[in-house]
């Protein structure tokens, strides 16, 4: 499958906590880990011209994965709607961390998709709620994030159309985790853990999980969408 790893990739290169744990950018080590699984990666991050997501890029994405934190509103809004567009027609969307409150995740939840937060370095254990669902697969039951940023319900979100994490906080915090979505005949994932001062994609079990999101999210070969007026397949009678 061909997987596109975009990268705001701003925070790696101002704040030296970010860079001591992803010196390439936190792309790197998500695209690495893709590729293990055999996936063929490509990275594009937001000073490349087009953000990195040319129509052409775009069209040879199978699923896109989303991570953006301090820089959202410098993403154009032609990328936006490009991006959309092809999640429409299929493409899957794994969207990650900070990137809840993405142009992209916004644009195609509907909501403001806020929510509460706190840095404090605390434990995060991830519940299964949905274990037969492909994106758990090769879990336990739990697994944990030993220092992680907190997010806190209300996630302000539509009804995801399965959940299949839920997160509770050493502050005593929950929050949806792992929600699945469709959107025309695109998949959208939205994935929490992520934080950009915490070394949480070099966790194995954040690994396993963005591995088997990207091939949940694979396009379907289902047929197209048609849409507007249309004569009927037989002749109708009449009455
Ligand atoms: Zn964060």
């Amino acid at each position: 499958m061909r997987v596109t790893v975009w990268n705001e990739f701003r925070h790696e290169k101002t704040d030296d906590r970010v860079r001591a744990i992803y010196p390439d950018g936190m792309h790197q080590v998500i695209a690495d880990a893709l590729k293990q699984a055999g996936h063929q990666v490509r990275t594009a991050t937001l000073d490349e011209p087009e953000h990195g997501l040319t129509a052409e890029v775009l069209a040879q994405t199978d699923v896109l994965t989303w991570w953006g934190h301090a820089a959202h509103r410098e993403v154009s809004d032609a990328i936006v709607d490009r991006v959309q567009a092809r999640v429409l027609d299929g493409m899957g969307l794994i969207v990650l961390h900070s990137g809840h409150a993405s142009k992209i995740f916004r644009r195609l939840m509907g909501t403001s998709c806020q929510l509460r937060w706190r840095e404090a370095g605390e434990r995060e254990r991830l519940w299964v709620v949905e274990p037969g669902h492909p994106i758990a697969e090769g879990l336990g039951p739990y697994f944990e994030v030993e220092h992680a940023e907190m997010y806190g319900e209300r996630f302000d979100i539509p009804a995801p159309d399965m959940l299949v994490f839920v997160s509770w906080f050493e502050g005593g915090e929950v929050f949806r985790s792992g929600c699945c979505y469709h959107r025309g005949r695109g998949k959208v994932f939205y994935f929490r853990p992520g934080h950009e001062t915490y070394p949480i994609y070099h966790n194995p079990d954040i690994q396993r999980v963005l591995v088997n999101a990207v091939a949940w999210a694979r396009p379907s070969a289902g047929p197209a969408a048609e849409f507007g007026n249309r004569k009927p397949l037989e002749p109708i009678g009449t009455r």
